[in-house]
């Protein structure tokens, strides 16, 4: 044990862990034990004019006032690609960074600031232990012919182009507690946990998964692939892409931005946030109701193709802003597997009772289970990152 534990070792853990996205620095204290937070801050709009810093740097100094790091155990770092490289979490080292640095075109929007805070905290603090947490991890269990595309071998062997989801610590987060209850509430023996995992947020993402191991996932080599999402199109057509650059004009980076920015239920109905969307759905604009359907369509094929893989289904777990909040949008979702057996209680659908984060929204009893499940990476990273 070293001093700083000396301390105090009565007390519980603090983890720091710090998500950074393409303009923000999230940051939490985490207790691993409890998930509960003692702090949680927000650096917004950083680089961006009137925002809260000017630079990552700048970001961290202004954390460091509201974090005591004399107080802070470990730290631990969302990181969104993890690569073929970094197929578990990974303790911070120079050399770790180094080959982080490799991986920087593979998510030219996340990976480099984060990676940038990942060397920063490190080389202030280099006696806190600090863990890198790869939202790619839980899908380097994926099976080959889950990851791999069609295309020319070169492009696999000499340029890593496969699928490597993402969403990986919230999905393998939701589904390990639901394991968990159905073991504790509703043991079923040897027979095994068939799960759908339907993260519905900003970004959307679904997985099949059969006792806690991914068989399948919707995003691919990048968080573009799979069903339609705030701002991102989801799966296209890639002759579209090639036809829309030759007609246009436009180079490769605005066609790519407009797939990311400008598209799913934005490029629908003008509005990305699911909530306004179902307001102008009730007031009965038609684009935003062509957006719910096609949202729920586009989830709905993923589900059925999955269940196909796993020769059936036993769970569906909805998670993430829209997943944990929408009882429309489960609604619908549900209504196109009535044939399979699966039956939402409405009033628990309507107002869900949450215990310990999980909510059952089928009837009590029912052989095909539907959970709302309260993701929570934070508390997910924080596990990862403990001191050993
Ligand atoms: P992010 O991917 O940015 O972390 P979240 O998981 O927070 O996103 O999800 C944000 C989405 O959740 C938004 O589209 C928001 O409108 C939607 N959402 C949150 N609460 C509700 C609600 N009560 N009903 C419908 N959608 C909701």
């Amino acid at each position: 044990m070293d001093d700083r534990k000396l301390k105090d070792a009565s007390r519980n853990l603090a983890i720091l862990v710090l998500n950074v996205g393409s303009t923000s620095l999230k940051y939490a204290v985490v207790e691993p034990q409890t998930g509960a937070k003692s702090i949680r801050g927000l650096v917004d709009r950083i680089g961006q004019s009137g925002g809260d810093a000017g630079c990552y740097e700048e970001a961290i100094e202004r954390m460091l006032h509201y974090v005591d790091m004399g107080a802070i155990d470990a730290v631990g770092h969302r990181v969104v690609h993890g690569g073929a490289m970094f197929p578990a979490p990974t303790r911070v080292t120079a050399e770790a960074i180094e080959k982080l640095r490799l991986l920087d075109k593979l998510a030219p929007l996340h990976n480099p600031p984060a990676r940038q805070v990942v060397e920063n905290l490190w080389q202030r603090f280099p006696v806190i232990p600090a863990t890198m947490v790869f939202d790619t991890a839980y899908f380097s269990q994926l099976p080959e012919i889950a990851t791999r595309y069609a295309v020319p071998d070169s492009w696999y062997s000499s340029y890593g182009i496969r699928r490597y989801g993402a969403h990986g610590t919230s999905h393998s987060f939701v589904v390990q507690k639901t394991i968990q209850f159905l073991n504790q509430n509703a043991p079923r023996g040897k027979a095994k946990h068939r799960i759908l995992s339907l993260h519905l947020g900003g970004g959307s993402s679904i997985t099949a998964s059969i006792d806690g191991i991914p068989v399948d996932t919707s995003m691919g080599f990048t968080p573009l692939e799979g069903v339609a999402m705030g701002t991102r199109s989801g799966d296209v057509d890639p002759g579209a892409i090639f036809y829309m650059q030759r007609q246009s004009g436009w180079d490769p980076e605005s066609v790519e931005t407009a797939l990311l920015r400008e598209s799913g239920m934005k490029g629908l109905c003008g509005e990305s946030d699911m909530r306004r969307i179902e307001a102008m759905a009730e007031a009965g604009d038609s684009r935003a109701i062509l957006a719910i359907d096609m949202f729920v369509r586009r989830i709905q094929k993923c589900m059925g193709a999955y269940i196909a893989l796993m020769e059936g289904v036993d769970s569906v777990l909805f998670t993430a802003g829209i997943g944990e909040n929408s009882a429309l949008i489960r609604s619908k979702v549900i209504s196109g597997f009535r044939w399979l057996g699966f039956e939402l209680n409405e009033e628990q659908n309507v107002a869900p009772t949450w215990v310990g984060g999980l909510a059952r929204l089928s009837p009590q009893g029912h052989q095909l289970s539907v959970f709302a499940v309260r993701t929570d990476e934070e508390w997910a990273i924080s596990r990862l990152s403990q001191p050993q």
